[in-house]
């Protein structure tokens, strides 16, 4: 896991879907938030859109977005 998404508060406004630049989150129905761990490179930026505060790294990603990440990878973090 990586992103963590709280149903209770998202408002499915799809704004985090929008901003991720890999794609590794969908709107399934329209309603509720679908992470693609496996694509997410932990950028955070899904975390600091997000108006209600309904989406947080985990552990394991808070540590990869806290340390050096791969140039490739950091070109997309603003
Ligand atoms: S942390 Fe970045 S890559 Fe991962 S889901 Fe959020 S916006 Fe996408
Ligand atoms: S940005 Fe936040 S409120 Fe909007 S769809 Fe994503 S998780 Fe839900």
């Amino acid at each position: 896991m990586t992103v963590i998404v709280d149903d209770g508060k998202c408002i499915s406004c799809g704004g985090c879907v929008a901003v991720c630049p890999v794609l590794a989150l969908d709107m399934k129905k329209g309603t509720d938030i679908i992470v693609d761990n496996d694509s997410c490179i932990d950028c955070n930026l899904c975390v600091r859109f997000c108006p209600v505060a309904a989406l947080e790294l985990d552990e394991e990603g808070r540590k990869r977005y806290k340390g050096e990440l791969p140039r490739k990878k950091a070109a997309v973090l603003y």
